[in-house]
């Protein structure tokens, strides 16, 4: 059963406003605030699009037939204000000039000075769960970046993948060395090693997925409501492809990517957005997206601390649905 066959069966009744909290008011000046700096048209150069393939596209993140079709591809270059774009596409292409207008206005809401290099593939290769076998970066990952650049190579939710991106770049993560060691979930990598928990990933992704709905600049509640109801449904399509019937069955996930931080950890943080947000703002009440990187560690308590039943029993009732379709897609509504 697709999501959206599922939505219509089991969701319309209960798909009402369930913010409550002071995170109301955090996320409504959020909200503002990207309104009133979005920018909506921008003056460009177009410059020599130079740069060093080898070193921006290597890495273990981009999936090799990936990396292939990046090789045949030629970029455009253009330059607004400080920041460097490189697409694959016609600067008028409509996804590539939002793509600008979100970097532009991130750059002017959270006062980013340093150069900022932004490259888009818009390669038509979507993720899909494999047929077998462990599932891989080819069938979850979408971008990769470092502190000096941010990579989209998937036309497939390419605006909500730019801001993730951007998160980590502009480095509102929780630093990448925050890698948490114990924990009692089954993860273990392609060679069988126990795997580390990235929970900057699950931040990131979190709050990449609330900005997301604020620029589609519609009811951005209802459609972050949607999100959660859709990230629910997307880790019990993974459970489940482990063979789990129960969230407390104990089957081993083998995974060379973060599937539990993009997927389950996500899911349990949208179904406590009162509280994460809340989190976030005594960490941090100037501006919830400058996290404090001295709490790592109570971010990973926080998490962990909201997979409580209900969160199980939610997700227990989604084993149930049993015949899930294949995509795994992290976002449901893009722009
Ligand atoms: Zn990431």
């Amino acid at each position: 059963m697709s999501y959206n066959h599922y939505k219509k069966l089991y969701l319309l009744e209960k798909y009402k406003n369930n913010f409550s909290g002071g995170s109301y008011n955090i996320l409504d000046k959020l909200n503002d605030t990207i309104q009133s700096n979005y920018i909506h048209n921008y003056q460009f150069e177009i410059i020599n699009p130079e740069f060093d393939r080898d070193d921006i596209f290597y890495g273990p993140f981009i999936a090799p037939v990936i990396k292939d079709y990046i090789k045949h591809q030629t970029f455009s270059s253009i330059l607004v204000d400080n920041t460097k774009f490189y697409t694959t596409t016609p600067l008028n292409d409509n996804i590539f000039k939002e793509l600008v207008r979100r970097t532009l206005t991130l750059n002017k809401i959270l006062n980013i000075t340093k150069q900022v290099q932004v490259f888009y593939i818009d390669s038509p290769f979507e993720k899909i769960l494999p047929d077998y076998g462990p599932i891989k970066t080819i069938n979850v990952n979408s971008g990769v970046s470092t502190n000096y650049y941010s990579v989209v190579y998937r036309k497939e939710e390419a605006p909500k993948v730019l801001v993730h991106e951007l998160l980590h770049q502009y480095e509102v993560d929780c630093n990448s060395a925050c890698n948490v060691y114990e924990h009692n979930f089954n993860l273990k990598d392609n060679q069988k090693h126990k795997k580390k928990l990235l929970i900057n990933e699950s931040l990131v992704e979190s709050l990449a997925t609330i900005i997301n709905c604020m620029f589609m600049n519609k009811d951005y509640k209802k459609l972050i409501e949607d999100e959660k109801q859709f990230i629910l449904y997307q880790s019990a399509k993974i459970l489940n492809y482990y063979g789990y019937k129960n969230y407390d069955d104990q089957h081993i996930i083998v995974s060379d990517t973060s599937l539990f931080e993009y997927y389950l950890f996500k899911a349990v943080i949208l179904n406590n957005l009162d509280e994460f947000i809340d989190f976030l703002n005594k960490n941090n009440p100037v501006n919830i997206l400058k996290f404090d990187r001295t709490k790592n560690k109570q971010l990973y308590n926080k998490i962990i601390s909201f997979i409580n039943q209900n969160f199980k029993n939610k997700i227990n009732n989604l084993l149930k649905l049993n015949n899930f379709d294949k995509t795994m897609r992290m976002t449901k509504n893009i722009m």
